[in-house]
């Protein structure tokens, strides 16, 4: 008889432990997103972060480059806008980012980077998302830096990796280390364009950083003019400390 009530309590203490571990990982269901002016390093960041959090990396800048290099209809409607600096309008890519992130892989959590640009982007990811855990990185790099970084940053047409002409050249002259493939420029990235998303980021994506400060527990700021290295290690840190 002993032996009975032993094994039931034995039963009922892993269905305890089950249901309870199921609910925390499901709790850890994790979005991040990835503030900062342009050029600060969100996209660098954001792949990295992504292996390591094995969470998707959505980046609503790429899924427009994707779409104009295909030629699509959204890619037509965003390309002047992303050509001038300004920010392509909300109908226009909150359809876009609520398909990307309706995907199988996004169920666990994702990381987005370059979205939310606006207090009214952040308002409607809020309405979309239930009971996910917000951590928001914002990368600080003062304006100052911002002009030399964006101009002389070259990107990977294939594998993605990003260089820079100064701070990170490639070992032959503008061809990939990793996959020897040509390096390109962003047609955004000259100075004149440049100048127009620092200004953009101003007006409509810096409002966020106030935003997200009235949420409790929700901002890490961090600096942006580190070491790469040191930069992914303090990202890891607030976002371990902030679970
Ligand atoms: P960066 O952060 O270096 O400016 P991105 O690749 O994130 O580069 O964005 C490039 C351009 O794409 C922006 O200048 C803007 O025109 C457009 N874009 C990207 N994300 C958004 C967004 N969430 N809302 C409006 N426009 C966007
Ligand atoms: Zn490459």
């Amino acid at each position: 008889m002993k032996k009975h009530i032993y094994i039931l309590f034995l039963a009922l203490i892993s269905i305890l432990f089950i249901g309870n571990s199921c609910n925390k990982s499901e709790g850890k269901s994790m979005i991040v997103i990835m503030l900062g002016p342009p050029g600060a390093g969100k996209g660098t960041q954001a792949i990295d972060l992504s292996k390591k959090l094995k969470l998707p990396h959505i980046s609503t800048g790429d899924l427009f480059r994707e779409n104009i290099q295909k030629n699509t209809n959204l890619g037509q409607k965003a390309q002047s806008y992303m050509n001038q600096g300004l920010l392509v309008p909300d109908e226009i890519v909150l359809d876009m980012l609520f398909d990307r992130v309706a995907k199988e892989d996004c169920k666990k959590g994702y990381i987005l980077d370059g979205f939310p640009r606006t207090v009214d982007q952040a308002k409607a990811l809020e309405t979309y998302i239930q009971n996910n855990k917000l951590v928001v990185i914002n990368l600080e790099v003062p304006d100052g830096k911002i002009i030399e970084r964006i101009t002389g940053r070259m990107a990977c047409p294939k594998c993605g990796e990003i260089y820079h002409k100064t701070y990170k050249p490639p070992k032959e002259d503008s061809m990939c280390d990793n996959c020897k493939t040509p390096l390109t420029q962003r047609k955004d990235d000259t100075e004149e364009v440049a100048k127009q998303r620092l200004s953009t980021y101003h007006q409509q994506t810096e409002p966020l950083i106030e935003y997200y400060k009235n949420q409790k527990d929700v901002l890490c700021t961090i600096n942006g003019t580190a070491s790469k290295e040191q930069i992914q290690q303090d990202i890891l840190t607030s976002i371990e400390k902030s679970k």
